[in-house]
């Protein structure tokens, strides 16, 4: 089944049982200051569930686009080597705003993947999770759906903390919250990879398919967890994930969307290999990059602008890493535009525009890539030990216009770490003279390099580091 099938079946399933369906929302979030970008479905019925708005319908069913580049959920580091992530992706969803609960929402979920007329997936390549405490769920599994007992893991909180699983959901310290269960798929034992709960769980063996949350508790400022009068039911499922397990292929790069895509890149880089890790990230990229600029984001040295900056730069990097010395990432819109344009017009309406941004930043960022590079490569050479200095790290984003991730991506393919607080530290003295400059009336312009000093007050941690912007 194509992925432009598949969401349109998934639509189609939950409209026949009573689902609004409700269009993607923008990736700029309408009226929240706290998210970065929309990074799941439920983002845009935040209120409703919060009973603070009300719809004309109780259940309601989306394919949201999403992009997990930044903020709470980060996924950038992990594309390019895991078979799962994506910073775009699109997540299909079912609501319920206090209409069904646990029964149905399992009911649903479970004779949409395996029900003969639906995507009849073997069930014995399933695996689902419940939370530790919810004998509900398992038992609605269990004895409801006939999932045998060593197929239904309980998730515990394992931070030691409360109400810290991974398996409860909350949508802050306080206000709604509740058990989560999940569904995953098993790509069979030569993938590296353990059950959901065992040690070597993030391997890619088990890959989690759909999340389910039960929205049941109110959690009040002093820790009580209140019974909510309507329980709620948010789900998501990754339409890259699912499409991958129907069309027998264990990667999200390996469907027929990537290929496409991964084919076109190939071509404008001198027939790289698909299986490349930095024509997988140029693919991955191109879909965050091209669907931010249609949503309006613009890049700049700061917020939702800079997490796009260095989205491109790191695409435009790979590329260089592919042998491209002129921009190319630009030219990858039409073939996106064909690929998407249909079930996103305003991928369409907005390609112009796309393809004018890319090539300006490309152009930009192109005239320091190389000098960039061969600094650090020089200092690579002469290094001892395995850390990058702090003074390269800022040299390179205040002079060549390297964000701060994009030298931990080379770094990391050499197994090598980034000295962050040397960095900090240089980031700090480059103020003081900047400070002392301006007292004695000097033009010292803190904002000469491409990258620009400007800090904004991030939303990024990399390695439990701040990074700096
Ligand atoms: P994982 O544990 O694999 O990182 P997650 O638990 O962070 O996934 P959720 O926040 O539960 O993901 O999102 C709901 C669904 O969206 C997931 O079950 C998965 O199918 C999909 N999904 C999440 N993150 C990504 C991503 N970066 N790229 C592609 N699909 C994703
Ligand atoms: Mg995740
Ligand atoms: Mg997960
Ligand atoms: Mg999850």
């Amino acid at each position: 089944m194509k992925t432009a099938v598949l969401r349109q079946t998934f639509l189609e399933y939950f409209r026949q049982r009573g689902h609004e369906i409700v269009p993607s929302s923008s990736l700029v979030p309408h009226d929240d200051p706290t998210l970065l970008f929309t990074n799941a479905g439920m983002n845009q019925f935040k209120d409703v569930f919060l009973g603070r708005e009300k719809r004309d319908y109780t259940r309601a069913t989306s394919s949201q686009r999403c992009v997990r580049a930044g903020g709470k959920h980060n996924d950038l580091e992990n594309v390019g080597y895991t078979a799962r992530h994506h910073t775009f992706f699109e997540m299909l969803g079912n609501f319920s705003f206090g209409d069904y609960f646990k029964k149905e929402a399992i009911e649903f979920a479970w004779t949409f993947l395996t029900g003969d007329e639906w995507l009849g997936l073997p069930k014995e390549k399933l695996l689902v999770t419940v939370y530790a405490s919810d004998d509900e769920a398992y038992d609605l599994w269990h004895n409801g759906m006939g999932v045998p007992a060593d197929r239904i893991i309980r998730i515990g909180d394992n931070k030691g903390e409360p109400y810290a699983s991974d398996n409860f959901w909350q949508m802050g310290d306080t206000g709604p919250c509740g058990p989560c269960t999940e569904i995953f798929y098993d790509h069979g034992p030569e993938i590296a990879g353990g059950p959901p709960g065992s040690p070597d769980e993030d391997g890619d063996r088990f890959i989690e398919i759909w999340n389910v949350v039960f929205m049941q508790f109110n959690r009040t400022a002093d820790g009580e967890m209140q019974p909510l009068p309507k329980p709620s039911v948010d789900t998501g499922m990754g339409l890259e994930r699912i499409s991958a397990v129907l069309q027998g292929v264990h990667s999200n790069y390996e469907i027929d969307l990537f290929q496409d895509l991964l084919k076109a890149a190939s071509d404008l880089l001198g027939g790289a290999d698909t299986e490349e890790a930095s024509l997988r990230v140029v693919a991955d990229h191109i879909r965050s990059c091209a669907f931010l600029i249609a949503d309006g984001v613009m890049p700049s040295n700061e917020g939702r602008g800079f997490v796009l900056r260095r989205i491109i730069r790191r695409a435009a990097r790979h590329g260089n890493k592919l042998g491209a010395r002129e921009p190319f990432f630009y030219k990858l819109t039409a073939a996106l535009v064909d690929l998407m344009g249909e079930a996103y017009p305003e991928l369409v309406r907005t390609q112009a525009q796309i393809e004018k941004v890319l090539l300006q930043e490309e152009e930009q960022f192109a005239r320091t890539l190389d000098k960039g590079l061969r600094l650090l490569e020089q200092d690579i050479a002469e290094l001892k030990g395995s850390q990058i200095p702090g003074e390269t790290i800022f040299t390179l984003y205040d002079t060549y216009g390297f964000p701060v991730d994009l030298t931990n991506d080379i770094a990391r393919e050499r197994g090598l770490t980034l000295d962050y607080d040397g960095y900090k530290k240089a980031m700090e003295a480059q103020r003081e003279r900047a400070r002392a400059a301006s007292k004695f009336g000097v033009d010292y312009n803190v904002t000469a390099g491409l990258g620009g000093s400007t800090e904004f007050t991030g939303y990024e941690k990399i390695d439990g580091h701040e990074t700096i912007r």
